[in-house]
């Protein structure tokens, strides 16, 4: 089985579950193929005692008008990362022939199946001219997904004036707002970088064999129903969350694991809340003071990870005027708050007792991260399809607000503090979004239960189907 994740921490982490799922339930073997740098990631990623094996494609970033070594949307400043999504094209060739020379190794047997990300759509035309199985995997939510896809091919805002419309194959979503709509997605218009790479890449999961999403299944129904209406008959299979704790991402933190849990330990339960934009995302300068504010005003406690603003990246200027004066020394005061840099371990912050709620961009892996261990959301989402996860965890699910909407939304700290209080504070609609949360942990633990005495939830027995699909059609094939 052949895995090849696109070059970002939230599609390589969820790639490295799967795989590892992967290996302990089949006797198959495991390749995961990817550019030298984030190989080299991966390996110290992985546990040690796996047979998986891995394989570099050649790629010189600067080849691509990418700074050195920059292989990875955690290293980019966000304005070049449709850079790498272009770049990542060109690996078309050295992964046929990698495939070809594969299945010459192999005595002529190719391998059994492709899994490959859904930005990578094009390896479904390699699989397909060597008769090999292909899955995409796909790792943002089905809802938010589908209306990611819709708008991209639609591009419905370029056709009204006004402020909301409708999505024509997805009626669903019901209204969509022009603030909805990610940088590029506002923008576009049909011939700029981001409309040409969607355009062409993201139809080709419909020429896929199946499409797997890290969901589960029921919880976003209506976007499940779009992917199976346009995969006309072929599979979705819904085996998320995939989860994996010996997986290490090998990231610079300004903190270690034991530092966090212990800064924790000393908070009461449910007193904590956890901010982050994720592994790629920024706001802007002026964002990053008000949010400050915000968090000191609002009296709760909190850990902020924190990247550098937009404008780092573009004026000297901004490079050191991020936070308040004093901020950093006033929070340490009563350990209010603790300031991590660049990378957190999320995972223990939110599975530790005193997490409150998650003041998150919303990129799915935080979602589902957030939701499996019943923590609320406060959302603001940035880029991608993170809009549409809000949409889906506001609208669909009830268990999250949304307190800002982009990275040039004109937030005040006001803001901040009322959306702490409506979430932390003790109110009705708090206690409700929790009431919700809980429920839809409930519903993952159940979806993922796999017992010695045989009981298996649904996210279990579709990666079983999966697995059954890709061996019989070897077998139909041999
Ligand atoms: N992550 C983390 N620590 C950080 C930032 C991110 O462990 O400080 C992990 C997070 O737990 C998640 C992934 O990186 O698994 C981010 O994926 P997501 O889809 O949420 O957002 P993206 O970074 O792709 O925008």
């Amino acid at each position: 089985m052949v895995l090849f994740p696109f070059m970002a921490q939230g599609h390589i982490i969820p790639c490295l579950a799967l795989a590892l799922q992967l290996e302990q339930k089949t006797n198959c073997r495991i390749i995961i193929v990817n550019t030298p740098l984030n190989i080299r990631n991966i390996r110290s990623s992985l546990p040690p005692n796996t047979s998986i094996r891995l394989k570099e494609l050649p790629f010189t970033s600067t080849d691509h008008g990418l700074p050195p070594d920059s292989e990875n949307t955690d290293v980019l400043p966000y304005p070049l990362i449709m850079r790498l999504l272009d770049a990542s094209k060109t690996l078309k060739q050295s992964f046929n022939k990698f495939v070809v020379d594969l299945t010459k190794q192999q005595d002529g047997n190719p391998p059994v199946c492709i899994i490959a990300d859904m930005f990578l759509g094009w390896t479904v035309e390699i699989a397909k001219e060597l008769g090999i199985f292909h899955s995409i995997f796909n790792t943002g939510g089905a809802y938010g997904t589908a209306i990611y896809y819709s708008l991209w091919i639609h591009l419905p805002h370029c056709k009204t004036t006004s402020d909301e419309f409708l999505l024509p194959d997805f009626p669903e979503a019901s209204v969509i707002h022009r603030t909805q709509l990610a940088n590029h997605l506002s923008n576009a218009d049909g011939s700029d970088s981001w409309s040409i790479f969607n355009q062409s890449v993201l139809p080709l999961w419909f020429k896929s064999d199946g499409i797997i999403f890290n969901t589960i299944e029921g919880l976003e129904k209506t976007g499940l129903e779009y992917f199976r209406r346009n995969m006309t008959g072929r599979p979705v299979w819904c085996i998320g969350p995939v989860r994996c704790s010996s997986i290490r991402p090998q990231k610079k933190s300004g903190i270690g694991s034991d530092q966090c849990i212990n800064w924790l330990d000393t908070h009461p339960p449910a007193s904590v809340l956890f901010v982050s934009f994720g592994s790629q995302n920024s706001i802007s300068c002026q964002q990053m003071m008000e949010l400050a504010i915000g968090l000191e005003k609002s009296k709760k406690s909190f850990i902020w990870v924190i990247r550098p603003p937009l404008e780092f990246y573009l004026s000297e200027e901004f490079q050191s005027k991020w936070l308040p004066k004093g901020f950093e020394d006033r929070i340490k005061e009563g350990n209010r708050g603790l300031l991590v840099h660049k990378w957190a371990p999320q995972l223990e912050i939110l599975s530790h007792r005193s997490t409150a709620a998650f003041l998150s961009h919303c990129g799915w892996n935080s979602t589902l991260e957030s939701l499996i261990h019943g923590v609320p959301i406060i959302a603001w989402p940035l880029a991608g399809e993170q809009h549409y996860n809000s949409k889906f965890l506001v609208e669909v699910a009830g268990v999250c607000v949304e307190v800002a909407r982009g990275n040039v939304s004109d937030i005040k700290h006001e803001d901040v503090v009322r959306v702490i209080e409506l979430v932390m504070g003790g109110t009705e609609k708090g206690e409700d979004m929790r009431k919700k949360v809980t429920k839809v942990a409930e519903m993952i633990e159940d979806a993922i239960r796999d017992t010695d005495e045989g009981l298996k939830g649904s996210s279990v027995k579709a990666l079983d189907k999966f697995i059954d699909a890709v061996l019989t059609k070897r077998c139909n094939s041999d």
